[in-house]
């Protein structure tokens, strides 16, 4: 439970984490491993959620996509397994999972209630393309899907949470502070009270797009630099995702201590997480996950 101070200030590091999945083994037996993923311990055992950004090794997966590609579209039986394992690691196998189709755009989806239809229900609205979805209901796990992309996390103090997919186009549809009011909202909290996590994506110096685009974010933040750098020639730019993003949610009024952000580049650390780009594309996607243990049933 949290205290009269609210949550402790938010804090990321390097975590791993065991699983074990009954006949997931080559032999049909139970299978062993470890995840790794950037976690704050603090806030978990401060009041049961877990906020995690999941790594691309421990997992299933055969190259290209080795190990733990989440790709949520997949039917493949490695992917189901890989993400299995982040469920049976951070302690919440078989819970209600919230698991959107995304597409780019602004839809948040709020999930209330934990039972499994009506998680079923939710996610049925999330399959017509969502980009955030609100865990306004406890005893809930969502999972979305990265690869340069920037993963958001949002923890109010009463657990609740928001996890939002922000590429480009989301960033500009101001899809982060949307999400920010909309947990506000269900948790009854200012935005003040809010922890906000950010993992790795790609970052400015690895960033580069057209002219059209950086455009886009001048005219929706209202400023130039230092979101948006010069390229390497007069139709390019560098853009700097996280930066537009935090700028966003402090806008809307996120305490800037209330912000943490891994500062890790998918690009440049492609050993750790799957890049679009340095992979030409064909690539798995980590996660970034949360869950909030119902009351009582801190772990
Ligand atoms: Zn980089």
């Amino acid at each position: 439970m949290t205290t009269a101070a609210g949550l402790p200030l938010p804090s990321l590091s390097r975590g791993r984490f065991a699983y074990s999945l009954d006949g997931a083994a080559a032999d049909g037996g139970t299978a062993h491993g470890t995840l790794t993923a950037e976690t704050d311990q603090a806030l978990f055992d401060a009041c049961g959620v877990r906020v995690a950004f999941t790594h691309r090794t421990g997992g299933f997966s055969p190259e290209p996509c080795a190990s733990l590609n989440v790709e949520r579209a997949s039917g493949a039986r490695d992917v189901q397994l890989n993400r299995q394992a982040v469920m049976d690691a951070f302690g919440c196998a078989g819970a209600p999972l919230l698991s959107p189709n995304q597409v780019h755009r602004d839809t948040i989806v709020v999930a209330r209630d934990n039972a499994p239809a009506a998680i079923a229900a939710d996610n049925a609205r999330a399959d017509a393309g969502c980009d955030a979805v609100v865990a306004a209901c406890r005893g809930v796990a969502a999972l979305l899907c990265f690869a340069d992309c920037l993963p958001l996390v949002l923890v109010a103090p009463t657990g609740q949470f928001a996890v939002v997919h922000c590429g480009w186009r989301s960033t500009v549809a101001h899809l982060a502070c949307k999400s920010l009011a909309t947990l506000c909202e269900q948790a009854g909290c200012a935005a003040s009270e809010v922890n906000a996590y950010i993992g790795a994506c790609i970052r400015r110096e690895c960033f580069e797009v057209g002219r059209e685009v950086a455009d886009e974010f001048s005219a929706a933040f209202g400023i130039e630099d230092p979101i948006v750098l010069p390229g390497k020639s007069a139709d390019k730019a560098y853009l700097d995702l996280a930066l537009a993003v935090s700028l966003d949610l402090q806008r809307a009024e996120l305490d800037p201590a209330r912000l943490a952000d891994t500062g890790l580049c998918t690009v440049c650390n492609n050993d750790l997480f799957y890049s679009f780009r340095a992979e030409a594309g064909t690539c798995g996607r980590h996660g970034a996950f949360a869950w909030s243990a119902e009351a009582g049933q801190t772990i």
